[in-house]
C-alpha cells in the first residue's frame, strides 16, 4: 500500500514512530511553516523531528532535538550575551549547519532533506511540502498592541502568551509544491493526516498550490487523527489558535476545517458524543484511544490509521 503522511511536529512524531513499527515504507510530507533563520542557520523544526524520530535518535521527553544532546554552544552563546530563547543542542546544531551550508551552495531544501535522511539512516522518504520560503506568522495582541510574530517567536520566545488575532502563511501564494511530494500524494493509496496543530502544521501544507486539490480529488483512503481530546488539544497552542480564528477547539471543529479532505477521522472514544455531528459533515468517524502516552499506544493508533 502506498502511504503518504502529512506531518507537523510533536504529535505527528509519535504517530510516525507507531507507523514505523507497522509498515516498512511510507512517505512523509513535512510542514515548513515553522522553518526560520536563527543565528545565521536555517532551522526546520518539523522536518528535523520527523528525521530524528525515524532515525531513532529523537529526544522523546523534550519532543524536539536529539536524545542525550549537550548544550555547550548555547551556553557559550549565552556567556557572550546572545539571546538563547530557542533551544539548540550541540548535535542538533550539526544538522542546521549541514543544511545551511548545503543551501548556500544552491541545493534545494528537498534534496538536502533527502540527503540528511540518508545520512541519518532513515529508510522512509521525508520531504518538505515546498522548497520555497513559507512562514507561518501569528498576528497577536498584547496589552492592546498588535504585533505580527513568526510562529517560533510566538510559541517559543513569547511562550504562546499573546492573544491570537490571525494567522497568515507568508509566501504561500508564490510557493511551488515540491514535485516529489505532489507526485507521492497523487499515487497514494492511503493519505494520513497526523494529529497535528491544524492551523500551524496542516493548513500551511494545504496553502501550497496543488496539495488541497490533490487530496480532495484523491482516490486514496484519507484518514486523520484528531489532535483534540474533549475541548482542547493534547498539547500546544492548537486550541488557542483555532479559537483566535473563530473556530472551536474540539474534534468537530477540526473535521469542519478538513471538510472535503477526509474519508475518516479517528477521534478519542471519550468524545463519542461528537461522532454524529462529524458524520453529518460528511466524514466517517472511528472511535479509539488517541492519546499516545507510550510506544504501545503509538503502534495501536498507527494500526488503526492503517485499517480505518
Ligand atoms: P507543535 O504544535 O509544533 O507541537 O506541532 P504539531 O503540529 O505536531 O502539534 C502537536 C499537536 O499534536 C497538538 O495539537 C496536540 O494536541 C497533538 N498531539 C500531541 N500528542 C498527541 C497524542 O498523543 N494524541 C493526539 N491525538 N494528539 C496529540
Amino acid at each position: 500500500m502506498r502511504i503518504v503522511v502529512l506531518a507537523g511536529g510533536t504529535g505527528s512524531a509519535k504517530l510516525l514512530r507507531g507507523l514505523q513499527g507497522e509498515v516498512e515504507e511510507f512517505t512523509v510530507i513535512s510542514n515548513v511553516g515553522d522553518n526560520f533563520w536563527h543565528k545565521g542557520l536555517f532551522i526546520c523544526p518539523d522536518i528535523d523531528i520527523a528525521l530524528y524520530t525515524l532515525a531513532g535518535v529523537a529526544d522523546t521527553v523534550k519532543g524536539w532535538g536529539i536524545e542525550k544532546d549537550t548544550f555547550n554552544v548555547l551556553a557559550q552563546l549565552a556567556a557572550l550575551g546572545e539571546e538563547t530563547w530557542f533551544g539548540l543542542g550541540d548535535k542538533d546544531l550539526a544538522t542546521h549547519i549541514f543544511r545551511t551550508v548545503q543551501l548556500s551552495r544552491g541545493r534545494r531544501l528537498g534534496a538536502v532533506t533527502s540527503d540528511l535522511a540518508r545520512r541519518l539512516g532513515v529508510r522512509q522518504d521525508v520531504m518538505p511540502c515546498t522548497d520555497d520560503s513559507l512562514e507561518t506568522h501569528v498576528v497577536t495582541i498584547e496589552e492592546g498592541v498588535e504585533e505580527t510574530l513568526h510562529l517560533q517567536e510566538f510559541w517559543v520566545r513569547k511562550r504562546g502568551q499573546p492573544e491570537v488575532k490571525d494567522v497568515v502563511y507568508v509566501g504561500a501564494e508564490k510557493a511551488v509544491a515540491n514535485p516529489k511530494a505532489l507526485a507521492a500524494l497523487e499515487a497514494a493509496e492511503r493519505i494520513i493526516l497526523c494529529p497535528a496543530n491544524p492551523v500551524t502544521s496542516i493548513l500551511p501544507i494545504l496553502a501550497v498550490r496543488g496539495f488541497r486539490d490533490a487530496i480532495e480529488n484523491s482516490k486514496a483512503r484519507r484518514v486523520a487523527v484528531s489532535p483534540m481530546i474533549g475541548f482542547g488539544p493534547v498539547s500546544g497552542p492548537a486550541g488557542k489558535m483555532m479559537k483566535g480564528l473563530g473556530h472551536g477547539s474540539d474534534s468537530l471543529s477540526v473535521a469542519r476545517l478538513y471538510k472535503g479532505l477526509l474519508d475518516c477521522m479517528i477521534i478519542d472514544s471519550s468524545d463519542a458524543i461528537q461522532k454524529g455531528a462529524i458524520e453529518r459533515e460528511g466524514t466517517q468517524v472511528s472511535l479509539g484511544s488517541t492519546l499516545m502516552s507510550n510506544r504501545e499506544k503509538e503502534r495501536e493508533l498507527a494500526s488503526s490509521v492503517l485499517s480505518a
